[in-house]
């Protein structure tokens, strides 16, 4: 049985006032979820703050990114053996503001996954195709390409043992346009499949996230899909009460 996850991304947001304020309103409704799992992502700077505000609550402490290094002269990074010393639990790679943005590649991706796995965190992998791509009928060979990247550049058949998926289609992120649970679930059973071409268990064990434009009113709906198991919610995780519906969904 697989514990649903709602993770917050906080992306480049906030500020000491406001994130203070936004984990006060989740911690103050957190209690009413008894069912999925609570995790939030906010920028490096606010981990401790909100890693202190989280102490004994039943919410986890996320990272947006990580380093592929542990340490050594790389001028602006954050390793994964830091971010574990803030109390951080799992930790975004491969989003696709960084790989579109920031022109990560896939061999980037696989060895930041690799940094997170080395020191313990728990990673949120996401993968997902652009519109374009979308509409040459090829999101399933992308997919394949992300995930594979994983398996055969770093870590072998069990990399997706202790990490979860995220399904963002990039043509749905901060858009305001949610793929239909049908189209979402039609990917997510696709990734499924593909998981278990490596190892069956894990891939029934592995949680597969959705993200894209997830709102308390289409949330229960994305969730209830057999291979959807929670999401990563970009804005609406910004809102305490919305967020806190989003998880009541999941
Ligand atoms: C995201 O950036 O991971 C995301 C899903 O954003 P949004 O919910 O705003 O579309």
């Amino acid at each position: 049985m697989r514990r649903p996850l709602v993770a917050g991304n906080w992306k480049l947001n906030g500020s000491m006032y406001s994130i203070r304020k936004l984990t006060d309103e989740i911690l103050a409704g957190i209690d009413q979820i008894p069912h999925a799992e609570v995790a939030v992502c906010p920028s490096y700077v606010y981990l401790p703050v909100v890693q202190t505000k989280l102490q004994g609550s039943q919410v986890a402490l996320g990272a947006q990114d990580v380093s592929d290094k542990d340490e050594g002269a790389f001028t602006g990074e954050v390793s994964a053996p830091m971010l574990k010393e803030f109390g951080v639990h799992y930790c975004i790679i491969g989003h696709s503001e960084r790989r579109h943005i920031y022109g990560e590649d896939d061999v980037l991706i696989a060895r930041k996954f690799a940094a997170a796995r080395r020191a313990g965190l728990l990673p949120i992998l996401c993968v997902g195709e652009t519109l374009e791509q979308r509409e040459q009928g090829i999101t399933k060979q992308i997919i394949v390409r992300q995930l594979d990247a994983i398996v055969e550049l770093v870590e072998g058949a069990t990399a997706f043992a202790h990490a979860v998926v995220a399904y963002e289609p990039v043509w749905a992120i901060g858009t305001g346009k949610t793929a239909i649970p049908d189209q979402a679930q039609a990917v997510h059973g696709f990734i499924r499949k593909h998981l278990a071409s490596y190892d069956a268990s894990v891939a029934n064990e592995t949680r597969i996230l959705y993200g894209g434009s997830v709102k308390a009113d289409n949330a229960a709906e994305l969730f209830s899909q057999t291979d959807i198991d929670g999401g990563l919610i970009g804005g609406a995780s910004l809102k305490g009460h919305e967020f806190l519906a989003i998880c009541g969904a999941a």
